[in-house]
């Protein structure tokens, strides 16, 4: 373990404070817990601030707090700014004394995100996995390969996307679909790659018979061979010298079938859907949740993670494993506000698999689960927000009772600047606070998304250290 000058004042701030204490006796987060974890789930809800969480909680709960994460002994909020030379930065007073200072002040895009929250390094917007010079950063997956864990990424949007992308390869451009999706499958070490794409099938899960797009699963040829065992499309993704062919998902019975018992050693599951599980979907796009009936044939989320789950548990030496709800972020973009439950709701229920499957088949003691966002988009208020009467007003939503939706006002369609929740459970959670940045005046205390790997790389995993 090292402590750096400033992770020691962090560290003194946080002995003196009561709020610490409970943390650090908190059963949940142990000083024990200092072990390097053996796997490590991050969980991702693109474009979900704390108000996308609430507005979860009070559809299915009726009231605020209620979800599995709000009650993680680790609860704070995360900066998700982009590289401070391309003019990011949070000022947690200001974010609070003008309604509108999320909005002017920049806001990250999921690309710099993710490489912020993989590399612990910041960069500008559009790049994946690489920095303002556009050298590679070595991400977390890339680390934990090199440490002989298996690796994996699960989304509900196509897998060449930006949360995944960042997670996993180098990109100047997240635009570069096909580029993206051969380095995932073609050069990457991932074991496990779960996410849309599908080239046959419409976004009601119809069959598509024309004008395929095969941009995000890698272009036609590599589709082609995907689909033909024969061709053995893959690399050596364990360093034996011995080619790992992917094995290629699509029914929602293959995917079933992957939660339990054999599996094969690296696997590509593409649901039969173009390009999100449900969010793309036709009918009424602002309808409460669920009124649109929903596309049948094609897995949850949790489905998903639960399957992914049981085929990198099977290294002995651990794994990590990301997960991404994606559309929640497309739903915020169009105000979709029914929508936007739904998906989180798929992300949470996603949480709660995964919260199950530690407590059966792993521990809090050498699993560390962390559930957070990769910034906030619509900027989602409680109704009568605003800059009113020169004195700008942040209101609650409004619970209307479980199974209905929520009083809410969305105020813009782009992403804002805003903290997005971070909540940690397990293996080391309490590190995470003693990487505070700062508090803010509503949130709270702060980490940035660059601390989520430096503590899993710099404190945690000794081995993982270059
Ligand atoms: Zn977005």
């Amino acid at each position: 373990m090292f402590f750096s000058p400033v992770r020691a004042k962090t560290l003194l701030f946080f002995s003196a404070s009561a709020a610490a204490f409970l943390f650090f006796n908190s059963p949940l987060c142990k000083a024990q817990d200092l072990a390097s974890p053996k796997n490590v789930i991050i969980m991702i809800a693109d474009g979900s601030g704390f108000n996308h969480f609430q507005a979860a909680s009070l559809y299915q709960h009726g009231k605020p707090d209620q979800l599995t994460c709000q009650q993680f002994p680790v609860k704070m909020a995360m900066s998700t700014f982009p590289h401070e030379s391309r003019g990011g930065h949070y000022d947690p007073q200001l974010a609070w004394e003008d309604f509108s200072y999320v909005l002017t002040s920049l806001s990250t895009d999921s690309a710099a995100s993710a490489t912020a929250m993989s590399t612990g390094e910041k960069t500008e917007n559009g790049a994946i996995g690489v920095g303002i010079d556009g050298a590679h950063l070595k991400n977390l997956m890339e680390r934990a390969e090199d440490v002989g864990k298996a690796t994996g990424i699960v989304t509900s949007v196509s897998f060449s996307h930006s949360t995944p992308a960042g997670f996993s390869i180098h990109n100047a451009s997240r635009n570069n679909y096909e580029k993206i999706a051969q380095e995932m499958l073609l050069n990457s070490r991932l074991d496990v790659i779960m996410g849309c794409g599908h080239p046959f099938f419409h976004n009601d899960g119809s069959r598509k018979y024309s004008s395929q797009n095969y941009t995000y699963v890698g272009g036609e040829a590599l589709w082609k061979d995907l689909l033909d065992p024969s061709q053995k499309v893959g690399n050596d993704a364990d360093g034996d010298g011995v080619n790992d062919p992917w094995i290629l998902i699509e029914s929602l019975l293959d995917f079933r079938s992957m939660a339990q018992g054999e599996t094969p050693k690296r696997l590509l599951g593409i649901p039969r859907v173009n390009t999100t599980l449900q969010q793309g979907r036709k009918g009424d796009s602002h309808a409460a949740p669920y009124v649109v009936a929903m596309n049948q044939n094609i897995p949850t989320l949790a489905e998903m993670a639960a399957a992914a789950l049981n085929i990198l548990s099977k290294d002995p030496q651990g794994f990590v494993l990301m997960i991404e709800g994606g559309a929640a972020d497309w739903a915020s973009h169009q105000h979709q506000s029914g929508r936007m439950v739904e998906e989180e709701l798929d992300f949470h229920a996603a949480v709660d698999i995964v919260h199950q499957w530690i407590e059966q088949n792993s521990s809090w003691n050498e699993t560390l689960l962390i559930i957070t966002a990769d910034h906030e988009t619509g900027y989602l208020t409680g109704p009568g927000s605003g800059a009113k009467n020169e004195k700008p007003l942040w209101n609650e939503l409004i619970t209307n009772g479980a199974g209905t939706i929520p009083e809410m006002q969305w105020n813009t369609s782009e992403h804002s600047n805003s903290l997005v929740p971070f909540f940690a459970k397990g293996a080391g959670c309490q590190l995470y606070l003693q990487n505070i940045k700062g508090k803010d005046p509503v949130r709270g205390p702060y980490i940035d998304n660059t601390d989520i790997p430096k503590v899993i790389f710099w404190e945690r995993h000794a081995p993982i250290l270059p």
